[in-house]
């Protein structure tokens, strides 16, 4: 079996708590990539994603709400599933980490490495923080409390027999690996700080827990996998290994692994050297998402600043929503996202420069030429200008910049917009310049329907609505290959008026 998948994954979200706009964005950026690639691709995009439901913390939770760990999961999942549906999310896998496979197969990868010496006796002693389930060393500390900047909590002396991965021993194939490959991690800042992290040394990891009962148990011993260790081999054991070897080739290595910066430690330092020890391929790429600041601050449940994606569905549609977060910064950054800012992108390049031209052009059709496709025009430098504006799309979603994309995409939404004032298709119709309000009319249906198709990986809904007023069936633009051509917009094609895109958003959204 050889792969035929285009490969991605999400972080696995910790099941303590719903999802915020932080954890809706990578999830988002993840569903783009999948929609492109299987509208480009072969059509093949496998799109994971799931949730991270052992160690302490969630058992704590559970405890706290009255409820077995499991019971408390299975309500949170749901909960996660309802939202990504309401976010139009296509995931193709929904892993759990208490599924029964999972926790076979990291069962198998535990013994597995431990037969082959990969994982070895020890005695843990160290500081340890309960809350990230992460222990850090003592240098770490700041005044005797967790690091992590979101955290700060006190850390706890835990002293336990327990087994280790022998994570020092890949260090220098680590190194090699990232100086083989400088753009393996993206941004360049994450790759520089990973790569500097591992200059400075590697220690062993411990990999089982005494205290912690929730969690993937290690037979005839009291102890659990560490949840961490758990958690990161989910990306294969989703794909099939070990038990299903033919799946596994089939998708692994993954093509990129979207993930939050504040995870970037054990994606690329953990999970790799874990890889290496099971002789399998590493991914290809993993991308860093920043951070989102609201008007500056760190969204954070103690400012209460925290925005979740349902109160501003409330307001906008989730296709402006998704557009704007991609269109903000550039992927990797950390950005600031306001309610101005929502709403003034949503009037400017959503209402007015797009939902405009589409109701316009597709109005001035109804009226001249009864809806109706006019006689196909060669489309002269427009056809030029989509061709390389498809050709841009492409370099930057396989450049993982969703924001290139789109600026390559607006510049034709701006170039119609220009089009229309310059040809003015009124004009010709008064003037009874039958040939040329032809030309002009289908110039802009031509250019609405690769719209259509180039907006549909970032806004299904959009894409679709363009689609199917040009009267066309199915995924817009599926596949690229064929349908991204000029001239294949029939004439004699009926049209409709999409119902509106973009409606106007009068209050100013108080929820945001
Ligand atoms: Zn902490």
């Amino acid at each position: 079996m050889t792969k035929d998948n285009f490969y991605l994954t999400t972080p696995i979200y910790y099941a303590n708590s719903t999802p915020h706009i932080g954890h809706a964005y990578s999830t988002i950026a993840a569903d783009i990539l999948a929609r492109y690639h299987r509208v480009t691709g072969n059509g093949k995009a496998h799109f994971l994603t799931g949730t991270d439901e052992h160690g302490q913390k969630i058992a704590d939770a559970a405890q706290q709400a009255g409820k077995a760990p499991k019971e408390f999961c299975d309500e949170i999942v749901e909960r996660w599933k309802m939202e990504w549906k309401s976010l139009d999310i296509s995931y193709d896998q929904f892993l759990r980490t208490t599924d029964q496979y999972h926790e076979q197969a990291v069962q198998q990868i535990f013994f597995r490495l431990r037969e082959q010496g990969d994982i070895v006796p020890g005695t843990y002693e160290g500081w340890y923080c309960r809350n990230d389930e992460t222990f850090w060393p003592e240098s770490k500390l700041v005044d005797g409390h967790c690091p992590n900047p979101e955290c700060g909590r006190p850390v706890e002396w835990v002293s336990e027999d327990a087994w280790f991965f022998t994570l020092s021993k890949y260090r220098d194939r680590l190194i090699e690996h990232f100086n083989a490959h400088p753009d393996w991690v993206r941004p360049a800042s994450a790759w520089n700080e990973m790569a500097s992290l591992l200059r400075g040394g590697l220690e062993d990891l411990c990999v089982s827990r005494v205290g912690v009962t929730w969690g993937i148990p290690i037979p005839s011993e009291d102890k659990t996998i560490y949840v961490w260790f758990d958690a990161i081999c989910n990306y294969i054991t989703a794909a099939g290994y070990p038990e299903n070897m033919d799946r596994f080739h089939r998708l692994w290595p993954a093509d990129v692994q979207l993930i939050g910066k504040e995870i970037l430690r054990f994606h690329t330092i953990l999970w790799p050297a874990i890889l290496m020890a099971l002789k399998l391929p590493l991914p290809k790429l993993v991308v860093a998402n920043g951070w989102i600041t609201m008007e500056g601050q760190k969204m954070s449940k103690s400012l209460g600043n925290v925005i979740r994606p349902a109160e501003l569905l409330e307001t906008f549609p989730l296709d402006a929503v998704r557009y704007v977060l991609f269109a903000q910064a550039p992927f990797g950054a950390d950005f600031s996202f306001s309610e101005e800012t929502m709403l003034r992108r949503y009037n400017a390049e959503l209402a007015n420069d797009l939902g405009n031209l589409v109701q316009r052009v597709l109005a001035m059709l109804a009226r001249y030429r009864d809806g109706v496709v006019t006689a196909r025009s060669s489309g002269d430098e427009l056809n030029a200008e989509f061709d390389e504006t498809a050709r841009a799309v492409r370099d930057a979603l396989d450049a993982v910049d969703y924001r290139a994309a789109l600026q390559a995409i607006w510049e034709r939404v701006g170039g119609l917009n220009l089009y229309v004032e310059q040809a003015k298709p009124w004009q010709l119709n008064k003037d009874a310049n039958n040939a040329l309000l032809d030309e002009t009319l289908y110039n802009l249906c031509e250019g609405l329907r690769w719209i259509a198709a180039l907006v549909y990986p970032f806004m299904p809904h959009t894409g679709a609505a363009i689609w199917n007023a040009l009267g066309q069936a199915g995924v817009p633009g599926d596949r690229w290959e064929d349908t991204l051509h000029w001239g294949q917009l029939d004439p004699g094609t009926k049209t409709t008026l999409p119902p509106s895109l973009f409606p106007r958003v009068e209050h100013q959204p108080s929820a945001v």
